[in-house]
């Protein structure tokens, strides 16, 4: 029986994903070859990257000022990346430091130049998003993380700035329509609303890409991943074309509003449930809570290992907080059904009144 796949990350992917992928494994399009075996710079394969790019900026609504990439290393290696491209030692770049993955980039940025903190949540744990950022005007970028992955909370909207904004979109890409254009670059591992994970979304503003004067190694440039087509070496080709399906599968589905009125409806039940039992509790600000992670706590510690062994008996997995968190965390990206935060609900309250 198909489990209900809370994971945060590599996570559930829409089943006809899965199945077109499968069948690809075997016979890729009919050719007589797996798409394990083809090679890149194949007239196949180049069809699957230019499709995925044109559904990335279609989704996005983006034009021709923007190149989109498919890069290897995850969200990670952007951490490093982006001020190896942009800073140099003497210049400051600005950083939002909202929760862990933010405070890893903000690390990263130390290594070539000065960070200037633009806003933190440190003081209560990153359980709020902090709205007003101190801008210095000569910093090169302002770097925020959309969707806190670990700790729940999510900007709902971007921050104004006449910076050029770099979001780390790696936990909330193309769950909603958002202004991309208002962004110079947009990083994301695909893991977890995108595809499998082996590859890393970027979409960078080409003019800015254009202007890096400083010496980067190639393969760490993305002047010259623009100029290669996202070829420079062999790109992960099956993580791309997984990307292509499901790309293709939020097209069918109905875009980025379509995905966006699923997660407002899954994450308005799973809230709702977890304010009305007083067996749960939240620390995160209401109006910064996540809609595709929620993050929250048993008010008894000790009942904690007994919900998530009830989860496990009841097929539902990935519902363990972060290790560094602890408590509960139910991730509800894109391919999760509505049935699955049923189930959860229903097991919560079913708990509730067992322990209440
Ligand atoms: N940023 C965010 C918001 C994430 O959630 C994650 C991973 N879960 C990362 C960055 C790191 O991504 P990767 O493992 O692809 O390097």
């Amino acid at each position: 029986m198909k489990k209900h796949n809370f994971n945060s990350g590599p996570s559930i992917l829409p089943a006809p994903v899965i199945e077109q992928a499968a069948a690809a494994l075997h016979d890729f399009n009919g050719i007589g070859l797996s798409i394990l075996e083809i090679g890149h710079r194949t007239e196949w394969f180049i069809a699957v990257i230019e499709e995925a790019k044109a559904l990335v900026k279609q989704l996005m609504q983006l034009n021709d000022d923007y190149e989109v990439l498919f890069l290897h290393g995850g969200a990670t290696t952007q951490f490093m990346q982006i001020p190896m491209n942009f800073l140099t030692p003497n210049d400051t770049a600005a950083y939002c430091d909202n929760g862990i993955w933010g405070s890893k980039a903000i690390q990263e940025a130390g290594f070539f130049g000065n960070v200037h903190i633009a806003a933190s949540s440190k003081d209560k744990n990153h359980t709020y998003i902090p709205k007003n950022l101190s801008l210095p005007n000569n910093a090169k970028y302002l770097h925020i993380t959309t969707n806190n992955t670990v700790e729940g909370t999510q900007w709902h909207s971007l921050p104004e700035t006449n910076l050029p904004l770099v979001a780390d979109m790696s936990s909330d890409i193309f769950s909603k329509p958002m202004p991309f254009n208002h962004c110079s670059l947009i990083y994301a591992g695909a893991q977890k609303n995108m595809g499998a994970a082996g590859v890393t979304l970027v979409v960078i503003k080409k003019d800015w890409a254009a202007s890096i004067q400083k010496p980067v190694p190639p393969i760490m440039h993305y002047q010259k991943h623009i100029e290669a087509k996202s070829l420079l070496n062999t790109p992960p080709v099956f993580a791309i074309y997984v990307a292509l399906l499901t790309l293709r599968w939020i097209v069918a589905e109905g875009g980025l509003t379509e995905m966006e009125k699923r997660s407002k409806q899954k994450a308005a039940l799973l809230y709702h449930t977890i304010d009305s039992l007083p067996i749960f509790t939240s620390y995160v600000a209401k109006e910064d809570r996540s809609l595709m992670n929620a993050v929250f706590f048993m008010k008894d510690e000790n009942l904690l290992s007994s919900f998530l062994q009830t989860c496990t008996e009841n097929g539902m997995v990935g519902v363990k907080g972060y290790r560094t968190v602890g408590g509960i965390r139910v991730s509800m990206y894109n391919a999760l059904p509505l049935e699955s935060v049923q189930a959860f609900c229903e097991l919560a309250q079913y708990f509730a009144q067992k322990h209440g």
